[in-house]
């Protein structure tokens, strides 16, 4: 194949001089350079490709960036540095490479027509963390999407280290853009083992329900759900949550446990609590809510993040039932991709099929084209549903 990366592209971006962080929100859809690879001018370029995107989730942090809430520090600290006023957003990608540099040809193996998807943390390789193997937490990290420039782009220049080759004749190529929010419930689901312990899972919103499936893929005992959105309890239902508790938040505390969830938690787990909770929603009270619903003994893994204190409501319920936090960000590099590929590829757990059909609704209103794209409907598509995948080039098997 001879690239032919023409000089324009379409690109989604955030530009601060136009939309000030404070007074605007959404995206633009404009032409801009395509990337090029030019090993004479950077030597980095050498192990480097140029990539066709394919198809591109939008992620919950792309829905951070469009209402402004999160990432504002990160995008415009990366666009000082690079005294630009412009940045192409998004980090979930499945591509086709298109110009391979000759290092990431000679050490990685990559070539022209190989199609891959990206871990979107580019990690320095040489920090504290990445030198003993907690790559995943690299000190000097970029984003793609965030810090760098992203892949709401049709062409998107990025390292050979960061990507992913995914077979489409095992994963749908819908399903195989969005491996990468799918692999930080991987992350989530990995950090403890699950098979057969009861499972309480705060909040199905995306992730929440990817976990659904994952912790079932992984032989969970019990999996309860708790969402107060009838849509995602709903879509909780259909993956196979066996129950999922819809609380009332109608003058809820905002820091205080739910009792109620606490007490219906402890019911269906023979009076004893969940073995895992999962906080997936971010709010002080799902926290406090998870820490009374986990039997003593038990685990709390937190991956729902919002700005600003957190109260522990009841710090002796949590450290005199001796229950251990974890923390968990992005996905093990790559330890977590290959289990989100087993996952993914092993049709008889049937996660692949569910989250076609279940989490994007069989392609109805989820898979947006790009040439079609157009910020007001779009606004509307990730409001109603949990995923969204924008299709560029898109793929023909
Ligand atoms: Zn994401
Ligand atoms: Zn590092």
């Amino acid at each position: 194949m001879i690239s032919s990366i023409p000089e324009q592209m379409r690109a989604l971006i955030y530009d601060r001089s136009l939309d000030p962080w404070e007074t605007s929100k959404g995206l633009r859809k404009v032409e801009v350079p395509s990337p090029r690879l030019q090993p004479e001018l950077s030597g980095k370029d050498r192990s480097a490709v140029i990539i066709r995107t394919l198809y591109a989730g939008f992620c919950g942090s792309d829905r951070g960036i469009w209402f402004r809430k999160a990432f504002h520090e990160m995008i415009y600290d990366s666009l000082d540095d690079e005294a630009r006023d412009r940045r192409i957003v998004g980090h979930e990608l499945l591509g086709q490479i298109v110009e391979v540099g000759d290092r990431a040809a000679g050490k990685y193996g990559y070539k022209v027509g190989d199609v891959v998807s990206t871990e979107s943390h580019l990690v320095c390789g040489s920090c504290y963390q990445c030198r003993v193997g907690q790559n995943h937490v690299c000190a000097e990290d970029k984003i793609i999407g965030i810090s760098v420039d992203g892949c709401f782009a049709d062409y998107i220049k990025l390292p050979a280290k960061a990507l992913w080759k995914t077979n489409l004749k095992r994963i749908r190529p819908e399903v195989a853009a969005i491996q990468e929010p799918f692999g930080n419930a991987v992350h989530a689901c990995t950090k403890v083992p699950l098979r057969g312990k009861s499972v309480a899972i705060f909040g199905t919103g995306t992730i929440g329900l990817f976990a659904v499936l994952i912790a079932r893929g992984l032989g969970a005992g019990r999996i309860i759900g708790v969402d107060p959105n009838p849509l995602h309890a709903d879509l909780a239902r259909r993956l196979g949550a066996d129950e999922v508790i819809e609380p009332d938040l109608r003058g809820a505390d905002p820091v205080a446990a739910d009792e109620q969830v606490v007490t219906a938690i402890r019911e269906a787990t023979q009076g004893i609590g969940a073995d895992v909770s999962m906080e997936m929603s971010g709010f002080n009270s799902a926290f406090n809510t998870a820490i009374g619903a986990t039997r003593r003994g038990g685990e709390v893994i937190l991956f729902g993040i919002k700005d600003g204190p957190v109260v522990v409501e009841s710090f002796p319920r949590l450290v005199m039932n001796g229950i251990a936090l974890h923390s968990v960000i992005g996905r093990q590099i790559f330890e977590t991709w290959t289990v989100t590929r087993s996952l993914l590829e092993d049709r008889s757990n049937r996660i692949q099929e569910l989250i076609w059909e279940v989490i994007l609704g069989a392609g109805q209103e989820t898979i947006v084209d790009i040439a079609d794209w157009e910020a007001e409907s779009f606004e509307s598509c990730i409001t109603r549903h949990p995923k969204a995948v924008i299709r560029f080039a898109g793929w023909d098997a």
